[in-house]
């Protein structure tokens, strides 16, 4: 992320994102953290190609993806609402980009989706439409639908902010061992500092669309560059 900036037009227009840099290493975990209207969102956007930017450079790998369509960026989104089709039974949710985008066989997508079910622990709700599952399996379905598509970077925006306490760390546990397991380049919004300093390898906290800090948790939590970062992550005074 190179002197990435967002202006989104409008009257007044508003600079959600301000000259924003910051690279992401090979298999991390990186945790985007900030308050309400910060430009997390945006910023995960613009990576994903929801989000055309204003300024800037966003690279991944050695290829520039300014203006590169989101499904040829090697990126997978989850959102906080997972997004699932309500028509589709979860099977074809998890399918349904493949067979869009890819050449694949049906086969091969098949296979892809009962494996990255069986991960996320839902072989059994796979013919079920998401108004019959609950909200910790709709989660499920939707990182595995991010999983299908193997892409070279999962971006994760609040996915377990509308899961109860308890479900909650259970699905951070979860989404762990997934890290683990694939090793994929992550980026993960939370305003949940807890979650942030448990999960990540680094955390970048940002507030008012700028960059605050960008460092490991250790880091940000015994120095904090102002006071901001400190208050946000409760560092001691
Ligand atoms: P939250 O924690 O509430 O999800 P966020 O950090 O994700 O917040 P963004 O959604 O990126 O914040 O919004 C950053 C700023 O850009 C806010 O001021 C918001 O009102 C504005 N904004 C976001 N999307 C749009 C849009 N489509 N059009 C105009 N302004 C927008
Ligand atoms: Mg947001």
């Amino acid at each position: 992320i190179e002197n990435v900036r967002k202006v989104y037009d409008g009257d007044p227009e508003v600079v959600a994102v301000e000259d924003v840099s910051f690279d992401i290493a090979d298999g991390e975990f990186l945790t985007i953290v900030g308050p309400s209207g910060s430009g997390k969102s945006t910023l995960l956007r613009m990576i994903a190609g929801l989000e055309d930017i204003s300024d800037g450079t966003i690279r991944i790998g050695d290829r520039v993806v300014n203006g590169v369509q989101p499904q040829d960026r090697d990126v997978a989104m989850v959102f906080q609402n997972y997004a699932l089709y309500p028509h589709m039974t979860a099977r074809k949710n998890m399918s349904y980009g493949l067979e869009l985008t890819t050449d694949l066989s049906d086969e091969e997508i098949q296979q892809r989706v009962e494996e990255a079910a069986e991960m996320m622990g839902v072989t059994e709700q796979l013919d079920k439409r998401p108004g019959n599952l609950s909200g910790g399996q709709q989660q499920r379905i939707a990182t595995g639908r991010a999983i299908v598509r193997e892409p070279s970077v999962f971006l994760f925006d609040e996915p377990l902010s509308n899961l109860d306490a308890k479900l909650r760390l259970h699905m951070r546990t979860e989404l762990q061992q997934l890290q683990d397991k694939l090793g994929t380049t992550t980026v993960y919004v939370t305003h949940d500092q807890e979650e942030a300093m448990t999960m990540s390898d680094r955390i970048a906290v940002v507030n008012a669309g700028e960059l605050q800090q960008i460092g490991t948790p250790e880091e940000i939590y015994d120095e904090p560059r102002n006071l901001f970062v400190g208050d946000f992550v409760g560092s001691p005074p």
